[in-house]
């Protein structure tokens, strides 16, 4: 058994296609656990379940959109069948908006991020918890945002929605401690990764934001210092951390 405590364990990681969940698929294989990639993106799933595979780890890939309530019932059923049980969830999955300021959000721009977000893990984490609590135990990390812990990160509709995955964490960490189930979540800073920021140029918002970003980030994350910090949060090593949000930004929430 490693010190983490995640040998033989049960792991969904969502978004493991690309940037910091394929990282952290990547990870948690190397610590021994069996991984189930969850994404959107045939290709790039099939690729990470693949080099695990080739580096003599476990996964399985699993592809859908995450938003969808069948889909995710799918992925987690998949998981039972061939790991046994869910022990460890990785909400990572996400999108960015347009860095739109609110009275220039378009409905679908608020409700696909929303969506995606907010939605997707809210549907994970309901399916997955009747296995953790089954099993008395289970540990669940969020991959929320800066853009969760103040209003100068993204747009309104990216903003809203990591403030509320940030009020799921706690609210989970609350309500499932009896149970032996931890939520937690990492609160990322610029991070190199394939996530697009699609802001209109006549966008009201990156002309406010991008000076204040500018300001105050320091430099850019890897996906693997992500990753690092989501493995510690799931594993052993954090056993007696839960509804914390942790900053990995180069001390930009410090500022
Ligand atoms: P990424 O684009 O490299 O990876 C995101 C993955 O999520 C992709 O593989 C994509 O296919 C998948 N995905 C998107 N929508 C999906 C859906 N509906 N169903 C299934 N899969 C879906 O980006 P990333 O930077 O690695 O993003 C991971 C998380 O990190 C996101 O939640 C993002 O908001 C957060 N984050 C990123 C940064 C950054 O600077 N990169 C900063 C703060 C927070």
């Amino acid at each position: 058994m490693s010190s983490t405590g995640l040998e033989g364990k049960s792991v969904i990681v969502t978004g493991a296609a690309s940037g910091i969940g394929r990282a952290s698929a990547l990870k948690f294989a190397w610590e021994g656990a069996r991984v189930l990639v969850a994404d959107l993106d045939r290709t790039g799933a099939e690729q990470t379940a693949k080099e695990i595979e080739e580096t003599g780890g476990q996964a399985l890939a699993a592809v859908g959109d995450l938003s969808d309530r069948q889909v995710v019932e799918q992925v987690v059923q998949r998981a039972v069948a061939a790991f046994g049980g869910v022990e460890v969830l990785v909400n990572n999955a996400g999108i960015m908006d347009r860095m739109s300021a609110l009275g220039e959000t378009e409905d679908a721009e608020w409700e696909r991020v929303i969506r995606i977000n907010l939605t997707a893990p809210f549907l994970l984490t309901r399916a997955v918890l009747p296995h953790m609590l089954a099993a008395g135990r289970g540990s669940i990390v969020f991959t929320a945002s800066e853009a969760g812990l103040r209003g100068s990160a993204a747009g309104a509709a990216y903003t809203a929605s990591k403030h509320g995955v940030i009020g799921l964490v706690k609210n989970l960490a609350v309500m499932y401690r009896k149970q032996g189930i931890r939520a937690n979540a990492i609160a990322p800073g610029p991070t190199s990764t394939n996530i697009q920021v699609d802001a209109g140029a006549e966008a009201h918002g990156p002309a406010v934001i991008g000076q204040l970003i500018g300001a105050n980030i320091g430099r850019l994350g890897s996906a693997e210092e992500q990753a690092a910090a989501i493995v510690f949060l799931a594993s052993d090593a954090a056993s007696f951390v839960n509804g914390a949000v942790l900053a990995v930004d180069d001390g930009w929430a410090a500022v």
